[in-house]
């Protein structure tokens, strides 16, 4: 098919729920993808902080190829090698004891949303069932997920949402603490919120939420679903403001592009769940597992947090120079390959102009230009970058 045929044709059969980029991409290599035409494209969206370890990864693609020759599902039932030693990896590099497997962020929400309730209800009393959620925050699309989100416009029209949840601003310590009640279980929140601006929190912040959760008896989970698994240069983010949550949701970069999500807790609140509480059919199985697996090895044997944090003050330094030639770009803000330049402009017309000259950028709402590159990218790909934006920012 042509890409006019695609496209149409795609535009036929789908279900209207994204607005595309008009370009049809066909093939990817590390920090490059190529569309149907055979143009390249310099990839720093890594489809939206997914494929950090770059595209067609060949040690991924080796633990997919052997893993699905072997063996692709069997369900739950059973018990697999591949997701015992996910499990184990997981745990074995974060705060947490024992992990649950499902298939995308929202599902890892939606877990973390239930073990919260399940172990408030019985260590709390039915009474505790609130959680306190981020303005601006993004946790999901299902119903709690939007529910928790704290974005009106990600809920509008699909009302009534759930019970229990209450929006405070971000990084605003005395808010959180007046909207504590006698029914609220837990706090949840991202360390740095993705898609609501790249949001970073003040310095003690995340420490003082952690001392609050602790004095008022309830839970901290934290949603690293965008910047866990490398991205802002340590394995896990809540590790740069040195506290331990209670919960925590991972899966984007998971998989580095195979679909996996998952939710970690440590033993005292895993214990709420018991068989017949929560499960998934493809969660965890042995092929999204294998993927897994040879993605956090990779990321943890390679060099590659340390590599990411390298690039991310190179790349930081190259943005406030931008920022210092070009008026539109209000703030230049980030963690390590979590990265976004606030302008004073809507967005959009940059990203659509970076399409044209072969750079892929998403937004993170209206204003903000978001860069979530894969963690091998090169110095190199950071200037190719850096001259596409100073190009299409001259004269706006
Ligand atoms: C993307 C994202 C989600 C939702 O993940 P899906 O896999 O799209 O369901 C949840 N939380 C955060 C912080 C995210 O960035």
């Amino acid at each position: 098919m042509s890409e006019k045929e695609i496209m149409a044709s795609a535009n036929e059969y789908i279900m209207n729920t994204y607005k595309r980029f008009p370009v049809v991409l066909v093939k990817g290599s590390g920090v490059k993808v190529w569309d149907v035409n055979g143009k390249e494209y310099l990839d720093f969206a890594a489809g939206i902080a997914v494929c950090s370890l770059g595209h067609s990864h060949p040690q991924v693609i080796a633990a997919v190829k052997e893993q699905i020759e072997k063996l692709t599902h069997v369900s739950n039932l059973y018990y697999t090698e591949p997701q015992t030693q996910l499990a184990k990896l997981l745990v074995d590099n974060s705060f947490a004891d024992k992990a649950f497997f499902c298939n995308s962020g929202a599902e890892a929400n939606e877990a973390a949303i239930k073990l919260a309730r399940k172990y408030a209800h019985e260590n709390m009393g039915p009474d505790k069932f609130e959680l306190i959620t981020m303005k601006d925050s993004f946790h999901g699309r299902t119903m709690a997920t939007i529910t928790a989100t704290g974005q009106e416009k990600f809920q509008f029209g699909f009302t009534p949402l759930l019970e229990g949840f209450t929006y405070v601003p971000f990084n605003d310590l005395q808010a959180l603490e007046k909207a504590i009640s006698a029914k609220t279980c837990g706090v949840m929140l991202e360390p740095i919120q993705g898609e609501g601006g790249v949001n970073i929190p003040d310095e003690k912040y995340l420490a003082s939420v952690r001392e609050i959760c602790d004095r008022y008896g309830i839970l901290l989970i934290v949603d690293e679903v965008q910047a866990g698994m490398g991205r802002t240069g340590k394995l896990f983010a809540y590790e740069h403001s040195g506290i331990k949550p209670d919960i925590m949701t991972l899966a984007k970069a998971l998989g580095n592009g195979f679909p996996i999500g998952a939710m970690l807790a440590t033993d005292k609140i895993s214990k709420a769940f018991v068989p017949g509480n929560h499960a998934s059919t493809f969660g965890g199985n042995p092929l999204a597992t294998a993927a897994a697996n040879a993605t956090v090895k990779t990321i943890l044997q390679e060099g590659i947090l340390e590599h990411c944090r390298k690039m991310g003050d190179y790349f930081l330094l190259q943005l406030k120079k931008l920022q210092g030639k070009h008026k539109i770009i209000k703030d230049v803000r980030g963690t390590g390959l979590m990265l976004a330049a606030q302008l004073n402009i809507e967005s959009s017309d940059i990203v659509n102009e970076c399409l044209r000259r072969g750079l892929l950028i998403i937004s993170a709402g209206s204003k903000t230009l978001r860069f979530v590159p894969p963690l091998i990218i090169t110095t190199g790909d950071i200037d190719q970058a850096m001259g596409v934006l100073d190009e299409v920012m001259e004269g706006k």
